[in-house]
């Protein structure tokens, strides 16, 4: 039976989905499966990790990986790598993840795979499915490497299982050696947006060009409050300084995949189009009826944003409330 470690990170007290769509994949393809959590708050996610399978479970509060640097987190999960030497480990696609897990992959000499969307576990083996070319062609990829291999997932592709609230997990603190660091994290400034990341967010608005001005972007929020979304942006939108870049989407923003996406006049770019194809309904609101957007829409409104926004937040109010 393969071993799992599936890197954890939490949202306040509570696990990450991307971290439960992973923890549900390894539980359905009978692994033995390892939690991982660092940082704060890392030890009371113990038992949400165990109802989605999770039989062993590390955590450190250690005062170190209070704010993520890049070496120490390396360093601790390399101890627990060599202590648990597991088949896999797999994480979502945070900005963490993405830094943290290639220096794991060239520290250990593990096969490494970023950005799946799908997996296929066949033993000491897996078969991945990730987009290349901006989306227009998926990559099949098989691991040469049998001792360690390495998957970073794309959040919002894979299920969540319902949780076994009977399930419980061993749970051992982490050791955390101390090294001489090269750079040290003096502080961390959070963004003052109270809403969940792009990237996590269950359902997005998102807002370009046809928007004309930012002052309008508060048409996108309200309709964005009423249905519990995040908003994002076109590149053009956060070059123009509308909006801030962490809202951007795309090629060289960030890369989502909600269930529900609704475009507001977005013409449909190929940049934009590479970070939000995988969304599993996309809705676009378009005056041009040949905007490329179109081509990649569940369903499309041909139609002035400025009538058609408003309406659809009055629609949802009623409905909702
Ligand atoms: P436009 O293309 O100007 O489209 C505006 C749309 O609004 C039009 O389709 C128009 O019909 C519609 N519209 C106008 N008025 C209304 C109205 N009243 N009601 C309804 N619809 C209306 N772009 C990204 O988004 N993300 C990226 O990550 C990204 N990376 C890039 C990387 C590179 C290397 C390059 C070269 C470009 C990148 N771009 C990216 C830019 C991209 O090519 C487009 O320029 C950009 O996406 C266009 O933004 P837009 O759709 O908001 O604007």
């Amino acid at each position: 039976m393969s071993k799992t470690i599936i890197f954890i990170e939490l949202n306040g007290a509570k696990i990450k989905s991307g971290s439960l769509e992973l923890l549900s994949a390894a539980k359905n393809a009978g692994q033995t499966i390892v939690g991982v959590c660092l940082g704060p708050g890392s030890n009371g996610a113990s038992k949400e990790a165990a109802y989605y399978g999770a039989t062993e479970f590390y955590f450190s509060e250690d005062e170190s990986l209070a704010k993520y640097n890049p070496e120490v987190y390396t360093k601790a999960l390399t101890e627990i790598i060599k202590a648990e030497s597991p088949n896999f480990i797999l994480a979502s696609g945070t900005q963490l993840a993405k830094d943290l897990l290639p220096r794991i992959a060239a520290q250990n000499n593990a096969g490494y795979v970023s950005d799946a969307i799908e997996i296929n576990f066949d033993g000491n083996d897996a078969h991945v499915k990730k987009p290349v070319f901006s989306g227009k062609a998926f990559a099949k990829v098989d691991f040469k490497n049998s001792d360690l291999n390495i998957i970073v997932a794309r959040p919002n592709q894979l299920t969540v299982n319902d949780p076994d609230t009977a399930a419980t997990c061993n749970v051992k603190e982490a050791t955390v050696p101390s090294i001489d660091l090269k750079t040290v994290i003096k502080d961390i400034v959070k963004g003052t947006s109270e809403k969940l990341d792009l990237t996590e967010a269950n359902i997005i608005v998102s807002g370009g060009r046809g928007l004309k001005e930012a002052e309008n972007f508060k048409l996108l929020e309200e309709l964005a409050d009423t249905l519990g979304a995040t908003v994002g942006a076109s590149r053009a939108v956060c070059d123009a300084g509308w909006v801030p870049h962490s809202m951007q989407v795309g090629q060289t923003g960030k890369t989502v995949a909600p269930s529900l996406y609704i475009a507001c006049g977005i013409s449909g770019a190929i940049q934009h189009l590479a970070g939000m194809s995988s969304s599993k309904v996309i809705v676009a609101i378009n005056s041009d009826p040949d905007a490329p957007i179109f081509e990649k829409a569940t369903y499309g409104i041909v139609g002035d944003l400025f009538e058609v926004v408003p309406q659809l937040t009055k629609e949802f109010k009623a409905l909702l409330s």
